[in-house]
């Protein structure tokens, strides 16, 4: 029954362990999901921004393609054979490029790009047939129409290489993420760098040609300035302010000092000459030189804020990992701590206690067992810690009160129910350790008179009847705080604590007295027979032992003095 009981303990116990257990799961768990979540945010984000990087540099090379294209359009034929070759080069790089950004899109799972490639391509060998042409074109029938068809047809490439960076952007499935601010700076960086390079470009053929510019040719140089000017303070606004580092505002600062400031005005001034009718100050390749040195910066500013991006995003992906890595160890500690603190608390603690608790109610049960009672044997069945406590009170409470009466029947003589020598002595060791004790203790010392002769010719046993009859006789006479000792024989000692010696010779004589008229009837003589007593008394003493010699000689005295007497000294 008992070890039911313990199960069940144990088994609340492991049910208590375990609510305790999917507590800290519940709280780490969500939080461990969460964190999760986050690194898988920012895992895509650096995915995604890794294969943005990948289309913007592809826009870019598409964008500096118009380089070669263009030195090998305004090469003399001594040049052509070297800057043509530097082309084909040049184009085979952009080739392996296209085919490498594609496959990083398929890779990234990123659907519906096949028509946006298709129509990059087609953009792209239109761009570059019309350069091929225009090369193959006899100098003489060249025409700055024809170039300039040549150059915006090379835009139109550049043009499908963004539709794809903005598709991409657009598709991206992280749009809230703490990275995604930077998507839209990409976009932008690849906008204004095209536009940068396009600011000379849009005039090229006019100026290469030396004929007037067409309204169209200036409208889009202006634009194109305008744009410039337009998405460089975009970068600055979207550009989180914590993230405007000091090499970020050196760049920014450097693309408005040498490309706006001195760049653009070089385009204006060739605008405004032909304004004016006038001769151009520079030729075409003057131009492509002089604004390319300043475009640098523009190259520049979108290279840092690229790698800036990707470094972003690769440290928000570490950032996110170590949080969830820290929320992992920290829940698993915390759950080998839960267990392992509450197996340490079951094994150390609670079993200890529900052994404890079996041995008591066993005791217990054991008390019940032998007291044979049925009921109290079914009420067992229901017994709780405390009534096994109450039970083992009761047993406690009995066991004392036996071994009280053990030591009273042990302290008691038998035959005349007075103290016994045992019950002296105690008294003699407890009294001993108190100093001074027995400075006012008076001693009573009693002897029947000639007993041996009420022995001799009455019998023991009427003897034991007399020594009976004297003690009592000695209990009415004494208060109950007094100690009354049968010695031996027929000799009683009478302990007084505080006490005088008038009080104690008055005590004496009332004994004395009191056993004189003590009437004890002999069948045999048919008479009763007188019996007397001679008593020693002694007050003060500085111990024990004294005080009974001094007591033992008032008895001598006693006796010597005629027998039924009192005897005392101070
Ligand atoms: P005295 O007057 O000088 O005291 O002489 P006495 O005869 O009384 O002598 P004493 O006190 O020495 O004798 C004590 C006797 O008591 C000796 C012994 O036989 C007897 N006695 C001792 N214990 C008991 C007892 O328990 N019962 C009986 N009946 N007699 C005892
Ligand atoms: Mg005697």
């Amino acid at each position: 029954m008992l070890r039911v009981h313990s199960e069940r303990i144990s088994r609340r116990l492991f049910f208590l362990m375990l609510i305790i257990v999917l507590s800290l799961c519940c709280i780490s768990i969500p939080l461990i999901i969460s964190s999760y979540n986050n690194y898988g945010k920012a895992e895509l984000a650096s995915v995604e921004i890794d294969n943005l990087a990948i289309i913007a540099d592809l826009a870019n090379k598409i964008s500096r393609e118009r380089g070669p294209s263009n030195l090998a359009m305004s090469s003399t034929p001594e040049e052509l054979d070297k800057n043509l070759n530097e082309l084909y080069e040049y184009r085979k790089t952009v080739d392996q490029h296209i085919a490498l950004s594609f496959t990083a899109i398929e890779n990234a799972g990123l659907k519906n790009f096949d028509s946006l490639k298709i129509e990059l391509e087609k953009k792209l060998s239109i761009g570059r047939k019309n350069v091929d042409d225009y090369i193959q074109t006899p100098f003489e029938q060249r025409s700055s129409t024809q170039l300039t068809k040549t150059i915006y047809s090379m835009f139109d490439a550049w043009d499908a290489t963004y539709n794809v960076l903005k598709k991409m952007v657009m598709l991206s499935e992280n749009k809230d993420s703490a990275v995604s601010d930077y998507y839209t700076l990409i976009l932008i960086l690849s906008d204004l760098r095209d536009q940068a390079g396009r600011v000379a470009s849009n005039v090229m053929a006019d100026v290469t040609f030396a004929v007037p510019m067409s309204n169209e040719s200036v409208a889009r140089a202006l634009q194109s300035q305008k744009q410039v000017i337009y998405l460089w303070d975009l970068v600055n606004t979207i550009q989180p302010e914590t993230d405007k580092t000091s090499e970020f505002i050196e760049r920014h600062k450097k693309v408005k000092t040498e490309f706006i400031d001195q760049g653009l005005p070089l385009v204006l001034r060739l605008i405004d000459e032909s304004n004016q009718g006038q001769a151009y100050s520079l030729k075409g390749t003057e131009l492509t030189q002089e604004i390319s040195g300043k475009f640098a910066t523009v190259i520049d500013f979108q290279k840092y804020l690229l790698d800036y991006s990707i470094e972003i995003a690769q440290k928000d992906k570490q950032k996110a990992l170590r949080q969830l890595m820290l929320n992992a160890t920290v829940t698993l500690i915390s759950l080998l701590a839960a267990i392992f603190t509450m197996i340490y608390a079951q094994r150390k603690v609670f079993a200890p206690l529900i052994e404890a608790r079996d041995m008591i109610v066993e005791l217990s049960y054991a008390y019940s067992r032998a007291g044979s009672d049925v009921v109290e044997h079914e009420h067992l069945k229901v017994y709780s810690l405390y009534d096994a406590l109450q039970k083992l009170q009761q047993m406690l409470k009995q066991r004392d009160a036996f071994e009280f009466e053990l030591k009273s029947i042990a302290n008691t003589d038998k035959l005349t129910g007075v103290s016994n020598r045992l019950a002296l002595e105690e008294y003699i060791k407890f009294s001993d350790m108190i100093p001074n004790h027995f400075d006012d203790v008076g001693l009573i010392v009693i002897d029947i008179d000639n007993f041996k002769h009420v022995n001799d010719h009455l019998g023991h046993i009427f003897g034991d009847e007399v020594i009976t009859a004297v003690a009592s006789c000695l209990k009415r006479c004494v208060r109950s705080t007094d100690l009354v000792v049968r010695f031996g024989g027929d000799e009683f000692l009478i302990v007084l604590e505080s006490i005088e010696m008038d009080r104690a010779l008055t005590t004496a004589e009332k004994i004395r007295n009191a056993v004189n008229s003590v009437d004890l009837y002999d069948p045999d003589r048919n008479e009763n027979l007188h019996v007397s007593v001679s008593i020693g008394v002694a007050v003060g003493a500085e111990d024990w032992k004294t005080l009974l010699d001094k007591a033992d000689k008032s008895l001598l005295q006693a006796k010597a003095n005629g027998k039924n007497t009192v005897s005392g000294a101070s």
